[in-house]
């Protein structure tokens, strides 16, 4: 069998992995828009600050494909597939019959109007090796940054910025940053922290353009403000790169839509990662990428359609590190106050415990520690939290092992 993959990120190297263990024999070819064979792509930030090199950050040695088998186009693109010779082509000349084709083009950042219309240098999204060695480039010769959105890879490479000797100037639309994974008063503890690490904070504020006559020297607010700046760092999102889809009449969404066993609307097709919308519609991390390609690559090595197993979506991990500061948000955490809910602020750990109308723990976030989450976790939606019991649940030094002898 011939295994055609577009993409070497996680979820194409992934399911390369799997296809190779369910079918030994079969030949496995890894197209990749990108020249490196695949790395950490959540390490970025890492490579512009510095702390790790390039080449450190290999998802596997060279040895480990060799071993496997799986044949890389590097550099080369997957530009066309034609289902009726079954005939995929590269975009340096490669030509492969494939049994099965695997698109795993991952995402690509969006740019807003204020950075896609300034065509001078001076404008930086973060998406790939190539990405951050130029950012790295600009921010050793620059002292200021504006950096557009507030999210989790955004503040990430503020941080790295900020480890340069930077001054990051964050842009917000929202009223607080990462309102995804925030309350207010979390935001607000996270902002105060990130303001003595050179962040300085812009919210409900976006940008209306760029300025500067051979290179970039300040951003315009839509507000009329102005920030003078070398460099304009770019997160606002990604969109999903499915450009190979339309040719072949794949129904698309916010995504290459696939079934259960990670298969397209095309018989023999399957997409994974951050270009699939699968039936649970999550994706845009790392370890959901992981699954869903080791789900695609097994299924679609399978010679036996009956013999597929679906795909099982696990929770997505809820710990998240932001500058260096633990940041965990699991179930409800009711941001609008609407529940009956516990907080306390103490010694820079922040806590807030949610009860459902039922009297569940609905949710939690903790910011600043990591203390009790393995437990709180286990007990969100299960364990029935007496009244008394929520005021302590967000104090430090509760002892967070009674939790699990509650009845639930
Ligand atoms: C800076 C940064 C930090 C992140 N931090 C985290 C984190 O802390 N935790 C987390 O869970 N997630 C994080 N993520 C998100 C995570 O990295 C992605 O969800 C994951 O990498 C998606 O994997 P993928 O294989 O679907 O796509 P990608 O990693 O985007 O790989 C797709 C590859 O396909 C290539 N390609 C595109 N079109 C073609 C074509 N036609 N032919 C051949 N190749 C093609 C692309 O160039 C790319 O190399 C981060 C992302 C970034 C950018």
């Amino acid at each position: 069998m011939n295994i055609v993959i577009a993409g070497a990120g996680i979820a194409g190297l992934s399911a390369a992995e799997a296809a190779r263990k369910e079918d030994p024999k079969a030949e496995i070819y890894l197209f990749s828009a990108e020249r490196q064979r695949p790395y950490f792509r959540p390490r970025l930030p890492e490579v512009v600050a510095g702390t790790a090199e390039p080449d450190g950050i290999y998802v596997h040695p060279e040895q480990w494909f060799r071993d496997r088998r799986l044949e890389f186009r590097l550099g080369e693109s997957l530009v066309e597939y034609i289902p009726e010779s079954r005939l995929a082509r590269g975009s340096l000349g490669s030509r492969l019959l494939c049994d099965r084709l695997l698109i795993a083009t991952g995402a690509a950042p969006f740019l807003p109007e204020a950075a896609k219309s300034f065509t001078l240098p001076g404008v930086y999204p973060l998406r790939t090796l190539l990405d951050a060695q130029d950012m790295r480039h600009a921010a050793l010769k620059a002292r200021t940054a504006v950096l557009l959105g507030s999210g989790l890879l955004g503040l990430e490479a503020g941080f790295a910025l900020t480890r340069l000797g930077l001054t990051v100037h964050v842009l917000e639309r929202a009223g607080r940053i990462l309102p995804f994974q925030t309350t207010p008063r979390s935001a607000d503890i996270l902002r105060r922290a990130l303001e003595a690490k050179s962040f300085v904070f812009h919210l409900e504020s976006e940008a209306e353009r760029a300025e500067g006559a051979e290179r970039l020297e300040r951003v315009v607010l839509k507000s009329g403000a102005g920030i003078n700046c070398d460099l304009m760092a770019v997160s606002a999102g990604v969109r999903p790169e499915i450009s190979l889809a339309g040719p072949l009449g794949l129904r698309t969404e916010n995504g290459i839509v696939v079934d259960q066993y990670m298969e397209t609307t095309s018989e023999g097709v399957y997409a994974a990662g951050d270009c699939a919308q699968t039936p649970d519609r999550r994706g845009g991390m790392w370890s959901i990428a992981r699954a869903e390609g080791l789900a695609a690559g097994s299924n679609m090595a399978r010679a036996d359609r009956a013999a597929r197993a679906p795909y099982a979506p696990s929770p997505p991990p809820a710990v998240l590190k932001v500058a260096g500061i633990d940041l965990t948000s699991v179930g409800n955490i009711d941001p609008e106050g609407k529940l009956r809910s516990a907080e306390s602020e103490e010694g820079g750990v922040y806590r807030k415990a949610v009860l459902s109308p039922a009297g569940l723990l609905a949710g939690f976030t903790v910011l600043g520690s990591r203390e009790g989450v393995p437990e709180l976790t286990r007990a969100v939606n299960r364990k029935a939290v007496p009244e008394d019991m929520l005021e302590s649940l967000a104090r430090p030094g509760f002892d967070f092992k009674r939790l699990d002898s509650l009845p639930g």
